[in-house]
């Protein structure tokens, strides 16, 4: 079995944003050879998450409205801030939004459902984090 590590850099210049990942891990598979297997990617980060869902720049709005909704953000809101952060929205948004996906590798290609890419959702960004792509298989 092979295996394969590659790390994605990512500095949004928002707090909030949502960036599809697709092409970076379809190139780290390409890059592994590996053609019969499994690919997990991560955010390496608790306020940052990686998900699979529709590149359609409005559900993407709508997924930043919902978590906004669900965890908005404040100072004051949160006992995490208590700590001299302002991120504990951001741990929530991350929890909801999840931290990792794993796609199959069929015949050289991510297997994907139809309309699925893979994304990144930051949280608490304008700063340097890392995704994890590690792709196992033959
Ligand atoms: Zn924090």
């Amino acid at each position: 079995m092979k295996s394969f590590t590659e790390y994605v850099w990512m500095n949004t210049n928002e707090r909030y944003d949502i960036v599809n990942i697709t092409s970076q891990v379809e190139a780290a598979l390409k890059k592994s050879g590996i053609k019969e297997g499994l690919c997990l990617v991560n955010a390496m980060h608790i306020t940052a998450s990686v998900f699979i869902n529709d590149n359609e720049s409005g559900l993407h709005e709508d997924f930043l409205k919902w978590v906004e909704k669900l965890a908005p953000y404040g100072v004051d809101k949160y006992k995490h801030n208590l700590t001299g952060e302002d991120n504990g929205d951001a741990h929530l948004k991350r929890t909801i939004m999840g931290r990792e996906v794993v796609v199959a590798v069929t015949k050289g290609s991510l297997d994907f459902g139809p309309w699925e890419q893979i994304f990144y959702g930051e949280f608490d960004g304008r700063r340097k984090k890392r995704i994890l792509v590690k792709i196992i298989g033959e």
